[in-house]
């Protein structure tokens, strides 16, 4: 029984499936309008450094007053905030950085070699390509951060280039580029999210997965094993193990069961531009005002802002209008709506551990319990790892990966 059917859900299901289990994923969306749907696609091996790292404290704060600014934590007395916002300043630190920046790299390349097996043995066509990433700088002081992080990226074996504003435009030869310079990580892909999606669905679907439109509201125990659901629509569900993927909402879950797990909701927003001809042929972030811009089959996906505000669906447009107005600045030649209507503007949760780095693994307390969740801004990346992860945990077989820092009780 999978609660959560997100990418790091249908994901646990696929690789799930293939040891013959009978999987049921329940959610009550698995629309569009997901978290998994609407990101920026990027497969980032090139983002190994953890959002809670040295110096990202002031850079917030500064933010914080700006209304327009990518970043933005509502100030409210909320008890769980409170103790999230503790622990994510304790942990930006050096040591923070140091002893998960290898996990963090080696959990997003292991995903990206199973996107690309996903894409040719399952014969799935979610537009993934491997043409890298641009970090792109107007700023001196932008320019230095990025070179900084390049270097730390060759030093642990990531392939980094700094490029200069030639170089950038020759890259990307379908647009205007207007910049200092940027960064360039070969070894970072991109895919269109909502197709992923689409596709695995239908191939759960055909595996026998079932796919349930409903939400868990309760729990049943008895020694120490979750024996069965309770949902919305009024059913009970049996089942042996129990996988918790639902993304920025797992701590609620996780509060029935009795489990305290530190999460908090990272809403941004994006928008599509349909069959677009000018943009850029290599995904990019601009740096100094934190927006992702990638390429998606003939569209094209801006996305921007990370504001801690509680799971609301109420947009803000003054900072839509913030991220999509940086656009223009780096592609002079590109039309991009500055104030796009309320239906055309999505909405997403990046579930946030304290440290930036997941929760993966199988609870001390309840048994026959996975968790996978808190994948921030990096879950669509990190999604069929997680899923052979889960798989590896429910089997009882050696991970791929050391769970250590992932444990859920840290
Ligand atoms: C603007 C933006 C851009 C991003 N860009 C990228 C990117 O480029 N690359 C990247 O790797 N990541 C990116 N991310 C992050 C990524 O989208 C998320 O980390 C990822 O989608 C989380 O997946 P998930 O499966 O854990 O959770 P979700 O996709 O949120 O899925 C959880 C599911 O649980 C369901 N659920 C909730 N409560 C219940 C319940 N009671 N019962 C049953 N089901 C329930 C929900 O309906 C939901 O569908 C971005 C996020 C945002 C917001």
């Amino acid at each position: 029984m999978i609660i959560g059917g997100g990418v790091n859900g249908l994901c646990s299901a696929y690789y799930l499936s293939q040891s013959g289990y009978d999987i049921e994923v329940i959610d009550p969306g698995f629309s569009a309008e997901g978290t998994s749907y609407g990101n920026a696609g990027m497969i980032v091996p090139s983002h190994f450094i953890p959002m809670a790292s040295p110096g990202i404290i002031s850079k917030g704060l500064k933010w914080m007053f700006n209304a327009s600014s990518p970043f933005y934590i509502k100030p409210r007395l909320d008890w769980r905030l409170i103790q999230w916002l503790w622990r994510f300043n304790k942990s930006c630190s050096s040591r923070n950085v140091e002893r998960s920046q290898e996990l963090i790299w080696k959990y997003n390349e292991l995903s990206k070699q199973e996107y690309a097996k996903l894409a040719q043995n399952e014969n799935l066509n979610f537009d993934f390509h491997q043409r890298g990433l641009m970090m792109l700088f107007k700023s001196e002081k932008s320019k230095a951060e990025e070179i900084e992080i390049a270097q730390k990226a060759n030093e642990i074996g990531i392939e980094a280039k700094v490029l200069d504003q030639s170089q950038v435009q020759s890259l990307n030869p379908d647009v205007k580029v207007d910049v200092l310079g940027g960064v360039y990580f070969p070894e970072d892909a991109h895919l269109y999210s909502n197709h992923f999606m689409r596709d695995l669905m239908d191939l759960l679907t055909k595996r026998g997965v079932k796919l349930t439109k409903d939400s868990v509201i309760g729990t049943k125990m008895a020694n120490d094993r979750i024996t069965a659901l309770t949902t919305k629509n009024g059913k009970v569900v049996l089942a042996d193990h129990f996988i918790i993927t639902a993304g920025a909402w797992s701590w609620k879950i996780l509060k029935m069961l009795g489990i305290k797990l530190l999460l908090e909701d990272g809403k941004g927003y994006s928008i599509t531009q349909k069959s677009i001809d000018i943009k850029p042929t290599i995904p990019a972030i601009l740096t100094d005002e934190k927006v992702a811009i990638t390429p998606m089959g003939d569209d094209l996906r801006i996305t921007g802002t990370l504001e801690i505000s509680g799971i609301s669906t109420k947009i803000n447009h003054k900072r839509v209008h913030g991220f999509l107005s940086a656009v223009p600045k780096y592609f002079p030649d590109m039309k991009v709506p500055d104030q796009p209507a309320v239906d055309e503007i999505w909405t997403g949760y990046r579930p946030l551990s304290f440290d930036g780095v997941p929760y993966v693994g199988r609870s001390k307390s309840i048994a026959n319990l996975v968790v996978a969740t808190g994948h921030g801004m990096m879950g669509m990346s990190l999604g069929p790892a997680t899923g052979k992860l889960v798989a590896q945990i429910v089997n009882q077989e050696n991970t791929d990966l050391d769970l250590e820092l992932m444990r859920l009780g840290r």
